[in-house]
């Protein structure tokens, strides 16, 4: 998603209590996530949150769960921190950070769930690697993520999601469900919209999602 630059949006996110801009400060939490929430309960995280509406709707309903929101680009982010000083609990926090550093951020294990929303497609052969559901991405969402743990991916983007389904295999996960129309399939039960997710289906595309997971 990009925005028109928002001045100081940075600076924002740095002097923010539910918000971490710095990469050595991030780079702390690792195996001490329980610490900054205050208890041990799951860490599930949006991967490319945007706005944050998704995010920010799980936490309202799972007050038992903590969440972190991850998003590169500050513009963005900062309307995500809006809503967040509207919301009342004290189990989300957003990271403002290139993907690609995520296991040093988290330890092994330490993420209970991961969320992909429209991720960025990088159409080009030559960025396929910047894909979220890239192999490459796949081996860090294995270190991260605890023995059992769920990635879940929605796109409306079909080749993405073709390209996504191909690097599970590659990646020696294993696919717990597939729909090429969520919104019309036995999975949209309890199903929560994201931004992107309203505007393609406005359009009338078809929803993609997968759910997968390692065998062990
Ligand atoms: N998940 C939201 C936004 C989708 S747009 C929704 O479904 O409505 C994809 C978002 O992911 C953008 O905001 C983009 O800046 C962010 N993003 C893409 N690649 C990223 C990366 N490598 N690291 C962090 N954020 C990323």
């Amino acid at each position: 998603m990009r925005l028109r630059n928002v001045p100081g949006s940075r600076e924002t996110i740095a002097e923010d209590e539910f918000a971490l801009n710095d990469l050595e400060a991030q780079k702390a939490l690792k195996g001490r996530w329980h610490e900054l929430f205050g208890n041990d309960h799951p860490v599930r995280i949006e991967i490319g949150m945007g706005k944050g509406k998704f995010i920010l709707a799980l936490a309202g309903m799972h007050p038992e769960i903590n969440y972190v929101g991850i998003e590169k680009y500050s513009s963005v982010l900062v309307r995500a921190l809006e809503k967040r000083h509207s919301y009342e609990g004290s189990n989300l926090f957003f990271l403002r950070m290139e993907a690609e550093e995520i296991a040093d951020i988290f330890d092994e294990g330490e993420v209970d769930e991961i969320y992909l929303n429209f991720s960025d497609p990088w159409p080009k052969d030559r960025h396929a690697k910047r894909r979220l559901t890239s192999k490459e991405f796949w081996a860090r969402y294995d270190r991260i993520l605890k023995a059992d743990g769920r990635v879940i991916f929605k796109t409306d983007n079909r080749s993405l999601f073709d390209f996504s389904l191909e690097q599970v295999a590659e990646a020696g996960w294993k696919l717990e469900n597939v729909t090429y129309d969520l919104h019309h399939s036995e999975y949209v039960t309890g199903n929560v919209m994201t931004e992107y997710e309203e505007k393609f289906t406005a359009k009338g595309n078809p929803i993609c999602r997968l759910v997968a997971y390692r065998e062990h």
